[in-house]
Order: C-alpha cells, then structure tokens, then sequence
C-alpha cells in the first residue's frame, strides 16, 4: 500500500509514495555504514566544518521548508518558518559547543595516566513524529551526527516530504555522501531494523504506546534507546501570580502548533483565590485567537494534522465532559473541510476524569481548581506522565522550590516551557527516558571509552 499525504487544511490530495521494499532498506543501512566509516575517523573540528553549512542551507531556505510542513501537516506557517530557523540555530550551537562536549577528560587515578573520551557508537535509528517535522529529526540527529554517528531517520507517514526534504538538506552539507539517509515505511514496519547489526541504538519521539514497543524491541536487541514520549504538563498558577500574564502565555502554550505539541500545558492548576480571574483571561485569549488557513501568515491556529486525530480528541473532550467538566469554549466539531477543531477550554476537571488522565494532544485545555500548594503539587503529580512544567508566581524562589516537588523533566517559571538546544530535554514516568539536546543529549549515543596507562 502507498503512503498518502492530505493537506490538513482541505482534504486534498497532496501525493503518494511507495514504501521502501526490504532490499532498499538493506542497501541503505549498508550506505550509511560506510559513510559513517569515513565520517568517525575525522577530527571533532572537521566534522562541525564539515556539517555547519547545515544551518546556511536551512536559513537560505526557509520559506520552501516552511511551506512543506504547512502543507503536509497543518501547522501555521510563520511558526514552521521559526521552526526551520530554530533548527538552524541548533546546527549553531553543536557546531559551537559541541567540541567541548565531546572534550576527553583526565581523571586522576592511581594509573600514571587516565581519563574518559567520547567515541561513536555507529549507525543510530530515529523514529519521529509528524508534529515538529523538521525540528524533531533535526534536534536528534545534529548532535548525534556531531558525535560521529550516521542517521537512518524513519519519519510519521504522513510526512514523508518533510523527511526526503531533511535528506537533500544534510546531503548539501560537507558530510561523507550517505551519513544520513530517510527511509519511507509505516509504523511497525520499522522495528526489524532497531535488531539489525548494523543499527547501534535508537531514538524516539512518538507515543507512549510506540515507546513501549520500541523500548522493549531495543532491549531485546541490547541497544540504548532514547525515548521522548507524551506528556500533559501541568500549568500551576499560584496565588500570587502575574495572572493576566499568566492567562496570556497559558493560551499560547496550549494553542501553538495547533496545540499539537508534547510539552504544552495540558492541565491549568490553578489556586481556588485566582480562579476565576485566570478563567476569565484564558478564555478571553483562547477564545480571540485567529483560527485560519495556516497557509495565511496573520493565522494563529489552523488545522489538526489528521482528521482522525481530531476526532479522537472530540471524543476526549466529550468524556471529559460526561464526567462532570464543564465546557465554556469551543467542544464542537465545526462544518466545513479540513481537521479544524476550536480552540476549547474544560472547567471543574478533577482526577478521574478522560482531560485530566490523559493526553489531550490538541487545542483543548482543562483548568483544575486547587486550594493549596500541596494539593497542587500532589494533582501534579498524579499523571502517567512527568515531561514539562510551568509555575507561575511572583516569588521566584518559591516557585522554584515548588518545581523541585514535580515529577517532570523540566520545570519553567513564569513562561511557557520550550526546548533550547542549551539545556537537555526530555522526561520521566510514562513520559520516557534519556535526554535530548545540551551536553546530555550529545552523550546519549557515543561510547564512554575509559582510559588507563600503566
Ligand atoms: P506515534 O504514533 O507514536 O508515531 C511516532 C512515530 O512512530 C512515527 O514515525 C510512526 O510512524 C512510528 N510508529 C507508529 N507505530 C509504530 C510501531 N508499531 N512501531 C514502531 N514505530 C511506530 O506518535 P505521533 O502521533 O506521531 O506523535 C504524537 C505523540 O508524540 C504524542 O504523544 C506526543 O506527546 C509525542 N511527542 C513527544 C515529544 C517529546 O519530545 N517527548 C515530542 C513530540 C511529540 P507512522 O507515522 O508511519 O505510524
């Protein structure tokens, strides 16, 4: 069967490619091998030299790049044009930091000369969403590839131009031809390759349901795995708060990327003092923005990327409903073409309930009532999930000790949680393991060679 991408925004057709059959598969990986034989044997410094043109290709191409993820999965386009040039950005900073990273370090030891380096690990599998096309694949690979590994990337189906696209923009780099290959395939037609030789590891962006698959197909196969799953990120609005800022930024974390974005806040846990002024705010901002063709750059919120994918989350919102939320906004499938779903906001959401148990991944918020800051951090906490968070207060300190009570892998106060390619990324609980970007993320997929001289 093909692989067929819609255009979000109208249904239509936008094309059909063959998946690859297993011989072509098989000549690729033994493509990247060799790329990635050459490729090791470079110094740290010619490999930056070599890969930094990387972000000039990007930047010289910006509104071309933009357009492909508009068109394939919906996003608005001024927000693909910050992605690709973020993307750009990480190139910048590996190509800077990276060296250091890597850097061998002495220890002292009883030996007369000890220490620990950095070395490849060899081919690394990425499987990746369609959410951030170019940004998900980008973020995994530049550092992977800076640590002088090669790249089999497996992308979502239904963007298959985004990843034959990252393919030509590597390939127009300085790297050994081959270092990073696409491959078009569905789904679990992947996992054969995570047991394959010649793949040394693999990293995941996806789902908690792939994680599982693709964390225990690495296991078997004894290979490290990163694994960069769901999340529903609590936004906590104590009572001192900004909430006028607060309700601002709440609206744009939920809402950016069509609200399809793992690290959005998904649960509003607000104190019971400032409830209703927040609502009031985030409803206000939610219910203004301008919904839209994302191909329009004056568009603030287009389509969900799928038709199915909509649907489902109608339906969460439905239950959520049904079991007692309240819906003030939005919660209603509009006519018309395209996967449009409003910007909705749930109130009286408690635990127990579908928007407060699971991942609403679409612009749909739930607001939680708390009385106290430890009922805040306890309602916090009870979720499958621990990615990102964001405590809103004006007592910094405060806000600060309370974010050391989270279970999540990152906790912003006063803004809405982002990825830097400064400072690791990633979660825990049923969010996933591993971290990407920062120096962590570099060492993810290298071999820690200890050092011991006589
Ligand atoms: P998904 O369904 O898990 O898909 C992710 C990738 O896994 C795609 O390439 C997909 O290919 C592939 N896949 C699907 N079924 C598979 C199987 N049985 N075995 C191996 N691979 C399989 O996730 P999604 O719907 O694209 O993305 C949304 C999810 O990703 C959300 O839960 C979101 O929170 C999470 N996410 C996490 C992060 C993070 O950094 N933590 C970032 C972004 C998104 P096909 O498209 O061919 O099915």
């Amino acid at each position: 069967m093909s692989i067929t991408t819609l255009n979000p925004a109208t249904g239509e057709l936008i094309e059909s490619y063959q998946p690859y059959e297993a011989a072509q598969c098989d000549q690729i990986l033994d493509e990247v091998v060799g790329a990635q034989h050459q490729w090791r044997r470079l110094d740290i410094t010619e490999r930056v030299a070599a890969l930094r043109p990387l972000a000039d290709v990007l930047r010289t191409n910006v509104d071309e790049y933009a357009t492909l993820m508009t068109v394939e999965m919906g996003k608005p386009i001024e927000q693909a044009k910050a992605e690709v040039l973020k993307c750009a950005g990480c190139m910048d900073h590996f190509a800077e930091h990276g060296p250091r990273y890597l850097e061998p370090v002495d220890v002292p030891t009883s030996a007369s000369r000890s220490g620990v380096r950095y070395l490849p690990i060899g081919v690394v599998l990425g499987v990746m969403p369609w959410n951030f096309p170019f940004w998900q694949a980008l973020r995994f690979a530049i550092p992977t590839m800076v640590a002088g590994n090669g790249i089999v990337l497996k992308h979502a189906s239904n963007v298959p131009g985004s990843a034959l696209a990252l393919e030509r923009i590597v390939a127009a780099t300085g790297v050994p031809e081959g270092l990073f290959r696409t491959v078009l395939l569905e789904g679990g037609d992947v996992l054969p390759l995570i047991d394959d030789p010649r793949i040394a590891g693999v990293s995941l962006t996806g789902s908690e349901s792939v994680g599982r698959r693709i964390g225990a197909a690495a296991g078997a196969a004894l290979k490290p795995a990163v694994l960069e799953l769901g999340g529903s990120d609590p936004f906590i609005v104590l009572a001192d708060a900004d909430v006028q800022a607060a309700a601002q930024a709440a609206s744009t974390a939920r809402t950016q990327n069509n609200g399809q974005s793992c690290i959005a806040a998904k649960r509003f846990i607000v104190a019971s003092e400032v409830h209703d002024e927040f609502v009031d705010a985030f409803v206000g901002a939610m219910s203004s923005l301008k919904v839209g063709d994302p191909i329009d750059s004056g568009t603030q919120l287009g389509p969900m990327a799928r038709s199915d994918l909509r649907d489902e989350l109608h339906e969460q919102v439905v239950q959520t409903a049904k079991g007692g939320g309240r819906v003030v906004l939005g919660g209603e499938v509009p006519d018309g073409p395209g996967a449009y779903y409003p910007a909705s906001v749930v109130l009286d959401v408690e635990p127990g309930m579908v928007g407060f148990d699971e991942e609403l991944f679409g612009p749909a918020g739930v607001v939680v009532r708390a009385g106290s800051e430890e009922e805040m951090v306890s309602l916090s906490n009870l979720s499958r999930y621990g990615l990102g968070s964001s405590v809103w207060s004006t007592d910094t300190d405060r806000a600060l000790a309370l974010g050391a009570q989270l279970e999540n892998g990152l906790v912003f106060v006063n803004d809405f949680t982002r990825s830097d390619p400064a400072v690791p990324f990633g979660g825990v609980k049923a969010s996933g393991y591993g971290r990407e970007l920062g120096q962590q993320g570099i060492l993810e997929f290298v071999n820690t060679q200890t050092t011991w001289v006589a």
